[in-house]
């Protein structure tokens, strides 16, 4: 993992290493974790109350599940798992039960998830019948020599490993039925018929210093050819790495694969970090001899929050200026949660061992 020190503790360190002072006493390592249940056109006026309060409490509910495996000591992977699985359960999203309809009226998921510990990846694509395609992903990765399996050939492995299986009633809703029908009549496109996107993701940090991330989703309304979305493709729409973050998308997928928003945050992520901690190293006051007075070591640096903001910004612009839409979600190998879109609203939530925890759903709060 990488160093949690704030520039503060890390002049402290310093000066302990000068003065021969014993170590500062270490806090307990950090543990972070945030959510989201989709992004896109979300407004105020269009959600009444009790939509608003519903989407709150499911969105604190899937957080408090993630946090609670974190709190506990577990680790990165089953806390993305426990908080996606009840996101996956619920209508109010896109995933799972209640997730949106194919041109021919079925229900195809994609899922994804990644361990940042080993850069092990699962992911799978165009399932139908499995109650957690985010259980089945992960499978996938532990349990198959692959990292993403398809259609029928991943039901019969879901099939073969024991998993949930479910039938099409249980993930048809009345809402999703209407959203096809109504795009069908007038011939709208998913994103004006479907424009809150629905779909659900999870990303942490735990106190071992391990990052996951999870991405899970049926796409976009009247989806057909068998479409596949970014939620699915590892670098895309889920990416976890140790030496930087773990993200997870959502979004106008097509928009997702072609900048490569999951990895390409993550590689900015790594990069911003080893500038920063050159440019902390030429700030050391040198000696009489011209020599820095101390060494800035990885372990006692961290990548600001501020700075990891900037550079995810950055790549939500660029998906942004190629005519996409949508946000993401990301930790910082340092513990910070952090959110971006170019939406007016994502459903998202974020909870750490500092105290942080809240749920928020426009993209002023
Ligand atoms: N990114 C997903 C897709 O394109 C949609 C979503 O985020 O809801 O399949």
């Amino acid at each position: 993992m990488r160093g949690f020190f704030t520039p503060l503790a890390r002049a402290f360190a310093a000066l302990s290493i000068l003065f021969a002072y014993p170590a500062a006493a270490q806090a307990d390592p950090p543990w972070s974790i945030a959510i989201h249940g989709g992004a896109g056109t979300i407004e105020r006026e269009n959600m009444t109350a009790e939509q608003d309060a519903a989407y709150r409490a499911a969105l604190q509910k899937a957080l408090d599940a993630g946090a609670k495996v974190l709190r506990e000591g577990g680790s990165a992977m089953d806390a993305i798992q426990a908080a996606i699985e009840p996101m996956e359960d619920d209508p109010l999203f896109n995933a799972g039960r209640g997730a949106v309809l194919t041109w021919d009226g079925d229900i195809e998921l994609d899922a994804s998830i990644m361990d940042g510990r080993t850069r092990d990846a699962g992911a799978v694509a165009g399932v139908t019948g499995i109650r957690h395609p985010i259980e089945l992903a992960r499978k996938v990765m532990t349990d198959s020599p692959h990292v993403m399996l398809a259609g029928d050939g991943a039901e019969a492995f879901a099939a073969e490993q024991g998993l949930e299986l479910m039938p099409p009633e249980w993930f048809e809703t009345e809402r999703r039925k209407e959203a096809l029908q109504r795009m069908k009549a007038r011939k709208l496109s998913a994103i004006d018929v479907d424009i809150k996107f629905g779909t659900v993701g999870a990303v942490a940090l735990d106190s071992q210093g391990n990052m996951a991330a999870g991405t899970s989703t049926g796409g976009m309304t009247g989806k057909r050819w068998g479409r596949i979305g970014d939620a699915p493709i590892i670098g895309a729409g889920t990416y976890a790495d140790n030496r930087a973050c773990a993200v997870s998308a959502t979004g106008w997928g097509e928009f997702f694969i072609r900048v490569g928003v999951a990895h390409e945050i993550c590689t900015r992520l790594r990069y911003r970090y080893q500038a920063d901690i050159a440019a902390a190293q030429a700030e050391v006051p040198r000696d009489s001899e011209g020599q820095p007075t101390y060494i800035v070591h990885a372990s006692e640096f961290g990548l600001d929050a501020a700075h990891a903001q900037e550079e995810i910004d950055a790549v939500i612009a660029e998906v942004g200026a190629l005519g996409g839409d949508g946000g993401v979600i990301v930790v910082t190998g340092e513990g910070h949660p952090l959110f971006s879109m170019n939406t007016s609203g994502m459903y998202r939530g974020r909870a750490t061992s500092d105290g942080t925890n809240e749920v928020a759903i426009y993209a002023d709060e």
